[in-house]
């Protein structure tokens, strides 16, 4: 049985917080002089150790380009490579491998799309819908397509607990409506989108839907197939990976369709000066040589999502919110920002007029480190009137103590005099 398999096998399924932070080294530090209780899980989560191997193994092992070296170190990296692949086509139940791209993260994946199928496909007065809970990774790609191509952005508004208004969007999709993308879970208040439902609504009127999954995919099942999206973009750092790795999911005739992302090597089938031909997907979509390390290391990310289980994942993950939820109502000028029925394990708040950066900076004093600020969400700020929150966001490897020692910290901090 593998340390994995005994953490959660101990407890009756429930996660065995030590087995699981003993394979996070970074969280066995003290900062300020206190242990640290790490919440900045929505900014990036920490990675297991077997992740930090397997980036070591590959430099010290295994290093070589991919795809056309005709030598044992070639076909090692190419292979682990691809296995990435194949377990990304897993995690999300695509159909197949070729339908999977790397990138370089959510960013990257939503550009490409706005690139390129918006710039094939979304002509002067086609309508694009985003919502109000939109990261600017999910806006201004569409933005700079609607400036340049002449179409219009539509925006789905939200209620005051930061639930989607879903009877706005039924109103905003036509026969213009080309594309909705719309992010699975907020990253600013947590908010899980019923996004099933919205898929099955736009492609009623004929549009595509863009999934941003970059908050989802470490919480969730995402199935592509189940929902039914025709593209998904997220990032293997907040999945329990390494930075600098994305990916795209589309569906094939999609993909197909879609002119090339960018030119250069590898996304070709042959070259000349008269004429250039492209290679099949996903290769056309990887022009040079992509972050090879890091995908095969993030490998090492998936099996370990997929060893714990996104169940065990989620229940722990809903005791530490509802825990922290209870616990902070009760701090005098705790103000919640985003109170959606349902919820990944994001707790955005404001402290009587404290301002969040201040917050964030005397919770670093006591060796916690949370965000603070816009989130890179200034239109749903301004929604809420305020310049940003505080928020923690809590990730596998954290603890009910650590949220006790969050609540007993913001209780000082409330008692503060402005
Ligand atoms: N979309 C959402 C909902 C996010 O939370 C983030 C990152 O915080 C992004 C997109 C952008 O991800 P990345 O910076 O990894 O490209």
């Amino acid at each position: 049985m593998s340390d994995l398999e005994a953490a959660i096998k101990t407890n009756s399924g429930i996660i065995a917080e030590e087995k699981i932070r003993a394979l996070f080294p970074i969280l066995h530090q003290e900062v300020n002089g206190k242990p640290l209780a790490y919440f900045d899980n929505a900014a990036t989560t920490q990675k297991p150790i077997q992740v930090i191997e397997a980036l070591k193994n590959y430099y010290g092992v295994d290093n070589s380009n991919i795809h056309r070296g005709a030598h044992t170190l070639a076909s090692r990296a190419t292979d682990y490579f691809e296995q990435t692949r194949e377990l990304v086509k897993t995690f999300i139940n695509a159909p197949s491998v070729e339908e999977v791209i790397f990138t370089k993260g959510t960013t990257e994946s939503i550009n490409l799309v706005a690139s390129t199928f918006g710039r094939k496909f979304i002509n002067a007065g086609d309508e694009i819908i985003i919502s109000t809970l939109e990261h600017h990774s999910n806006i201004v790609p569409w933005q700079m397509l609607c400036e340049e191509k002449g179409a219009i952005l539509k925006i789905i508004p939200i209620h005051d607990n930061g639930e989607l208004d879903l009877e706005a969007y039924k109103n905003l999709l036509s026969d213009k409506t080309k594309m909705v993308a719309v992010v699975h879970a907020s990253n600013a208040l947590g908010t899980i989108n019923p996004v099933k439902e919205m898929i099955t609504q736009a492609h009623s009127v004929g549009a595509k839907f863009l999934l941003d999954g970059a908050q989802s995919t470490a919480h969730l099942e995402v199935d592509v197939q189940d929902l039914n999206c025709d593209f998904l973009a997220f990032s293997a750092h907040k999945v329990y990976g390494p930075t600098g790795v994305g990916v795209l999911y589309g569906k094939r005739e999609v993909l197909e369709a879609m002119p090339p992302y960018q030119g250069g090597g590898e996304m070709i089938k042959e070259v000349s000066f008269s004429k250039t031909t492209y290679n099949d997907i996903p290769y056309k979509f990887e022009a040079g040589t992509p972050n090879i390390g890091d995908v095969i290391a993030f490998a090492e990310a998936i099996k370990f999502i997929n060893q714990l289980g996104k169940a065990a994942i989620r229940a722990h993950e809903n005791r530490l919110l509802a825990h922290a939820t209870e616990s902070c109502s009760k701090i005098n000028g705790f103000i919640p920002i985003g109170t959606a029925k349902d919820k990944v394990s994001v707790l955005s708040f404001g402290i009587n007029n404290i301002h969040p950066f201040d917050v964030g900076m005397m919770l670093d004093a006591s060796g916690i480190a949370v965000r603070t600020g816009h989130h890179c969400t200034q239109p749903l700020m301004e929604r809420f009137n305020i310049e940003g929150t505080v928020r923690a966001s809590f990730a596998v490897y954290n603890t009910m103590e650590e949220i006790d020692r969050l609540v007993e910290s913001l209780t000082k901090i409330s008692k503060r005099k402005n």
